[in-house]
Parts: C-alpha cells; sequence; structure tokens
C-alpha cells in the first residue's frame, strides 16, 4: 500500500493528516503517518493567550494519538533529522528522556512526503537573545512564561507602592501587539484572584519595534489605530528601536537605551528550523526556508511537498505567501487535492494564495483588522464585535476542519460550561 508521510502536526499538518486519513487510511487505500516532535497539538495563534493564562492547554491541546484513531492514520512520536529524497526515507531522531533512550533512532519510509514543520522565532543573531528570551514557539515557551509572569507578581506582592512587572516584547506585529494586551487582560483578573490590590502601575510593558509603525503587514490606518488602543492600555510602544543586545537584566538599543525588564519575549520574524541548513536534497532560502514550486512541490523532489511557515512559495506578482495560519490552512487544501490527483494520474495544481485580511485580537478590549475580497473591493478595516467574531471564527475553521461541525458545536459549548466551572485565568 502506498505510503503517504505528513511530517508536523500544526495549523497546516493536522488539517492534511485529518483529510488524508478519513479519505484514504479509514479505505485502506493508502497508510497515512503523521509524525510530530510533540504528543499534542495546540494551535500556534492561541500560544500568546497560553502564555497568560487566559486558556488552558488541558482544554485546548487534542492528543495526536487519540485524533489519529479517529481519523484512519498512524501516528509516530519523533523529531525528523534527515531526508533522503533518492532512497525516500525519512530519519527521526533517537527519543531521550532523562538520559534514557525510550525509542532508538528510527527510519520512516514514503512514496509521498509532506513537511508542514513550521517556523521558529529569528533572533538575526543578536548576542544574548537566544539565552535571555523566550520564543513564544512551543506550548512549553507559553507555560514557561506564564510560571514567569505569576512568579514575577507574587515578588512584588509586599512592595505594590514601589514595584512593578517590567515585561520587553521585540517584534510589533500580531504576537507582540495581542500578547502586550493580553498582559493587561490578565493583571485585570488577578485582582479577582488573591492580587486584589495590584494597579495599571504595577505592570510595565514596552512593546519594541525597529520599523517605523506597529503592525508594518497591516495597513497604516489599522496600525495607528491598535497604537492609540495600546497607549490607553498603558502599553509603551517604542518605534525605530533596534535591538542589539539582550543580557539578564533587560535589552539595549542601538542608539544606546537600556530597557530593563524581568521577562523578555522575542517575536521578531520568523525563520524555518536551523537543521534545514545542512539538508542538501531541498533548495533552502536564507530564512531556512524550503524553497517550493507553484505545485507545492520541491524545487529538487516532486514526491515532496512542502506547507505552511516552512515553504517559501513566491507569488506570481512576486511577493512570499506570508507565514500565517491562512496560508498553512489554504495551501493544506491544495496539496490534499494535489496528492489525491497524484493517485489518480491526474495534473497538479499550482497553488494560489488568496489573502482574506488579517485580525488582530487586543484582548477583551477590542478587535481589529481588515478584510479583503471581491465584495470589499480591496481591504476593507472592521472592529468591534464583527472583527472579534471574525477573529474567532479562524480558530473555529481550524476546530471544523479537524472535528467536523457537530464536534465543534459541541466544543464550543464546552468551552462556554467551562467558563463557568473555571477561573478565568490559568493560576498554577
Ligand atoms: C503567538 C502566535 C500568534 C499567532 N497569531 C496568528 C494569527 O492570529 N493569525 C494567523 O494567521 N497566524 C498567526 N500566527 C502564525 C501561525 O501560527 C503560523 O503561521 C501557523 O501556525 C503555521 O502553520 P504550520 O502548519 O506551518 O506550522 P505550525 O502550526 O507551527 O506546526 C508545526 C508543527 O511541526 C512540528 N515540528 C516542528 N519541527 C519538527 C520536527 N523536526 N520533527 C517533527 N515535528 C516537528 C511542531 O511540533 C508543530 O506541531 C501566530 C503565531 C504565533 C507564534
Amino acid at each position: 500500500m502506498m505510503n503517504i508521510v505528513v511530517v508536523g502536526g500544526g495549523a497546516g499538518g493536522l488539517e492534511l493528516v485529518t483529510k488524508l486519513g478519513n479519505k484514504l487510511g479509514k479505505n485502506k487505500k493508502a497508510n497515512v503517518t503523521l509524525v510530530d516532535r510533540n504528543t499534542s497539538h495546540v494551535w500556534k495563534p492561541l500560544l500568546h493567550e497560553l502564555a497568560t493564562g487566559a486558556i488552558d492547554e488541558g482544554v485546548d491541546a487534542l492528543s495526536y494519538s487519540s485524533h489519529a484513531k479517529n481519523h484512519g492514520f498512524n501516528f509516530q512520536l519523533g523529531t525528523l533529522c534527515d531526508v533522503d529524497t533518492s532512497s525516500k526515507f525519512i530519519t527521526l531522531a533517537p527519543l531521550i528522556e532523562n538520559s534514557e533512550v525510550i525509542l532508538p533512532e528510527r527510519k520512516v519510509d514514503y512514496d509521498y512526503l509532506v513537511l508542514a514543520i513550521g517556523s521558529t522565532s529569528n533572533d538575526f543573531n543578536t548576542p544574548g537573545v537566544s539565552e535571555n528570551c523566550i520564543f513564544l514557539d512551543s506550548p512549553s515557551q507559553a507555560h514557561k512564561f506564564r510560571r514567569k509572569l505569576f512568579n514575577s507578581f507574587m515578588k512584588i506582592q509586599g512592595d505594590l507602592i514601589e514595584s512593578s512587572v517590567d515585561v520587553a516584547i521585540v517584534g510589533a506585529g500580531a504576537t507582540g501587539v495581542e500578547l502586550s494586551a493580553e498582559l493587561y487582560n490578565v493583571l485585570q483578573e488577578l485582582k479577582r484572584y488573591g492580587f486584589k490590590d495590584l494597579t495599571q502601575k504595577n505592570l510595565n510593558v514596552n512593546l519594541i519595534e525597529a520599523g517605523d509603525r506597529i503592525l508594518p503587514a497591516l495597513p497604516p490606518r489599522i496600525s495607528s489605530s491598535v497604537h492609540n488602543e495600546l497607549s490607553k492600555l498603558g502599553v509603551k510602544v517604542k518605534t525605530n528601536t533596534l535591538i542589539v543586545k539582550a543580557d539578564s537584566q533587560g535589552l539595549y538599543t542601538k542608539d544606546g537605551e537600556t530597557i530593563r525588564a524581568d521577562l523578555m519575549v522575542w517575536a521578531a520574524g520568523i525563520k524555518g528550523p536551523d537543521f534545514l541548513k545542512e539538508f542538501k536534497c531541498f533548495e533552502i532560502n536564507r530564512i531556512n526556508q524550503i524553497v517550493v514550486k507553484p505545485t507545492l512541490q520541491t524545487t529538487t523532489s516532486d514526491d515532496v511537498y512542502v506547507i505552511g511557515d516552512v515553504a517559501q512559495f513566491t507569488q506570481e506578482n512576486g511577493k512570499f505567501v506570508p507565514p500565517r495560519a491562512q496560508s498553512a490552512h489554504q495551501m493544506a487544501s491544495t496539496c490534499y487535492k494535489n496528492l489525491m490527483n497524484r493517485l489518480k494520474n491526474k495534473p497538479q495544481l499550482n497553488f494560489i494564495y488568496k489573502d482574506q485580511g488579517s485580525l488582530v485580537s487586543l484582548s477583551r478590549f477590542s478587535t481589529v483588522g481588515n478584510l479583503m475580497g471581491n465584495l470589499t473591493k480591496g481591504s476593507m478595516m472592521i472592529e468591534g464585535r464583527i472583527a472579534r467574531i471574525m477573529y474567532v471564527s479562524l480558530y473555529r475553521m481550524h476546530q471544523r476542519a479537524l472535528h467536523g461541525t457537530f464536534k465543534t458545536l459541541l466544543m464550543m459549548l464546552v468551552g462556554k460550561i467551562n467558563k463557568v466551572l473555571k477561573p478565568s485565568v490559568k493560576l498554577h
């Protein structure tokens, strides 16, 4: 039987493998396998909410093994470390826990391989950043941030008149902006759970951007509206500020300013995983992404497809497809069609990216963004309740692609029930 292997069960890979499993795996038309280095999936755009305790991983994480059982694919826990495109197998690194080898190095054969291994934050080799800043790339980093944040609030409890928790966030793209606003939401929530004397003065958030405006990927009108909202909350937005060094005390700018911080988050740009640099079998760009053809196949092997953040896809207008959840979702859809066409000996389709617009959530304070489309004849700014509904619906679409409509509705119901049963921030 044909072996289809998808590596990376994130925004793109998990949607793809679910479809493949439902269509081919359940009917024994192909062996469909998902490989991921983690045992469960958390949708990456939720990580800033996980980091502030606004959501609970226990509720929002999806176990790969149980999802695989329900959708006709196999799950292998493992970290991809090599690909051999001539003999068509991938190598997974040994699985080691507390110096004990749980699983040795393994080889997994494929007929068709899909790489959907996402991206990591790009520190542009800035000295001290990898040692002192948190990258919100994974649930474990989000937990680390949450623990440090709550510990910092506990430390200042005895001296709320003089002390504050100082957070510096580098990069004012959607992640940095959303995290800044979420921190002020958490501050207010914590007052209900034993930190009743906290005030806005006890939180000091610096949002630092090298460019001349925040949210550079969005129209200037949205940037300035979000900038105003953040300033109202208390966030100190520093544009045209380039960070050249970090240490345990804080960040250092090119202009000689020191930004002291207890907690530092680096969210300035992305790159593909570093180990891809060593892969001789693919064309890799300078930020470690794999260059793909219009059909999402690699330029070096037609049997390997790449989707999501780790793909460098050049559109007809010469621009790269941006690293976003909607890009991964759309690529998963085209890749699915292309794999099905492969099996039926039909021609491959070219991927066409449709920018649906972007929405930025300032926690419960506001949601702002732009919608693109035929009806709006270009870009239309939206905000308020409609924007909030559309923002949430992006996650609902992902859940629907994984679980179908009925289960997604049940999950929404469980979410509402949990709002009554559980504290509104995860406290431990
Ligand atoms: C905090 C945050 C907020 C965001 N908010 C938004 C938003 O509001 N809207 C939006 O459109 N986008 C947002 N993004 C970007 C969006 O999350 C990504 O573009 C999207 O998740 C990319 O999907 P992907 O499938 O390529 O990779 P991912 O979703 O990152 O999945 C990659 C998967 O590969 C696995 N993996 C990685 N390396 C290996 C390996 N070597 N071996 C095995 N498995 C591996 C990982 O465990 C993971 O499961 C946000 C990102 C962050 C970090």
